[in-house]
């Protein structure tokens, strides 16, 4: 488990357990939440729409059995049943915002009666945006709720009218695979929804579906160029497991996500030359594109598109090998250095 994440979590167990400590609780509760959030956010953000049904590991065992838009959609469904039906006592947000109509869902309830083709499906019928938004208000609206408990709250039970409730509202499918979530949250106090649907239940969801974007990119850049137009090698990029390439639309390089629309610029401006990679440019050297901007610190990149442009791809990912065995770095300006010239003359010697 993400070590931040468990963390906060068992942090916010121990706080909520004293009435002195609660209101504190509940705003690591609520910290612990945004950072998720921030997750789902820019996984909605950045992967192309495809991503959103794919299953690459259909079969397993295991939360990353299912696909991103379909994970997304099961965990705010059971907390706006949670949070509304159960604790507040209230109108779900799925219909207080007309979300069923504008995430196109076919299902109002938790998905947990759908498998492997239905999951498919299922995710290929929503709106990845809206479903976002929904994520969203729910989350929100739940935040407020939380900010209301009291200690005394913690205590709370529900009973079988809080069980017939749930089943009028049709919310969690009759099948056997999902009614079993109805007895589970009446056997629970608020402190217990608190441990489960308002955070592990995110946690568990959130790496699964972490593990699934890590390997739709792997699976994206087999076989595609691992030189990045700016000259960065992907095999040797500190992102490796967790982007798909800038060749690839499946491109999270911590660049290119912070650039508008999520495309780097200089990939676009290599694309609108008609240019492989920056290493065939020639005002590299004083270029302050895109990720070129950032100046000095990536200097070193431009060596390697000077020695790229020298020497060949193949070249620059043997010496960078090379590098790798004898010192242990994570950014290649670790070894490089900010000078343009220098950082090529200390490639050139570890040819
Ligand atoms: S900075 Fe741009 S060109 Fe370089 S790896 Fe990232 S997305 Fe690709
Ligand atoms: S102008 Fe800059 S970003 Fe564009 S291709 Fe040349 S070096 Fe790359």
């Amino acid at each position: 488990m993400n070590k931040d994440w468990s963390d906060k979590n068992k942090k916010m167990q121990t706080l909520i357990g004293k009435e002195a400590t609660f209101p504190e609780g509940i705003d690591v509760l609520i910290d612990l939440r945004n950072n998720l959030f921030e997750q789902i956010t820019s996984i909605a953000k950045n992967y192309p729409a495809e991503a959103f049904y794919l299953m690459p590991f259909a079969g397993a065992d295991g939360y990353h059995s299912k696909t991103l838009i379909y994970s997304m959609w099961h965990i705010f469904r059971i907390e706006d049943i949670v949070a509304h039906e159960l604790i507040a006592k209230d109108e779900q947000v799925l219909f207080t915002g007309n979300w069923l109509k504008k995430t196109k869902s076919p299902i109002i309830t938790t998905g947990n009666e759908l498998h492997d083709e239905g999951i498919a499906e299922f995710s290929k019928k929503l709106d990845v945006k809206a479903v976002y938004e929904y994520c969203r208000a729910v989350m929100e609206s739940s935040n407020e709720i939380l900010k209301k408990l009291t200690y005394k709250d913690l205590k709370r039970t529900f009973t079988d009218a809080d069980k017939k409730q749930i089943l009028k509202s049709k919310s969690v499918s009759t099948d056997e695979s999902a009614v079993w979530l109805i007895d589970y949250w009446r056997d629970k106090d608020v402190k217990g929804l608190l441990k489960m649907p308002f955070s592990r239940h995110w946690i568990m969801h959130i790496e699964a579906m972490c593990r699934i974007t890590n390997k739709l990119c792997q699976k994206a850049k087999k076989g595609v160029d691992q030189i990045a137009y700016c000259g960065l090698s992907c095999a040797h990029c500190f992102l490796k497991d967790w982007c798909g390439s800038c060749r690839t639309k499946y491109n999270t390089c911590s660049y290119a996500k912070c650039s508008p629309d999520g495309v780097c610029p200089n990939a676009a401006c290599c694309r609108k030359k008609g240019l492989d990679g920056c290493y065939e440019c020639d005002d590299i050297r004083d270029c302050k594109h895109g990720f070129y901007s950032l100046g000095k610190e990536v200097h070193a990149i431009k060596s390697m598109s000077l020695f790229i442009r020298k020497y060949g791809k193949k070249e620059v990912q043997t010496v960078l090998e090379n590098l790798h065995k004898k010192q242990d770095f994570e950014k290649v300006q670790e070894v490089l250095g900010d000078d343009i010239d220098q950082g090529l003359r200390i490639l050139e010697e570890n040819r």
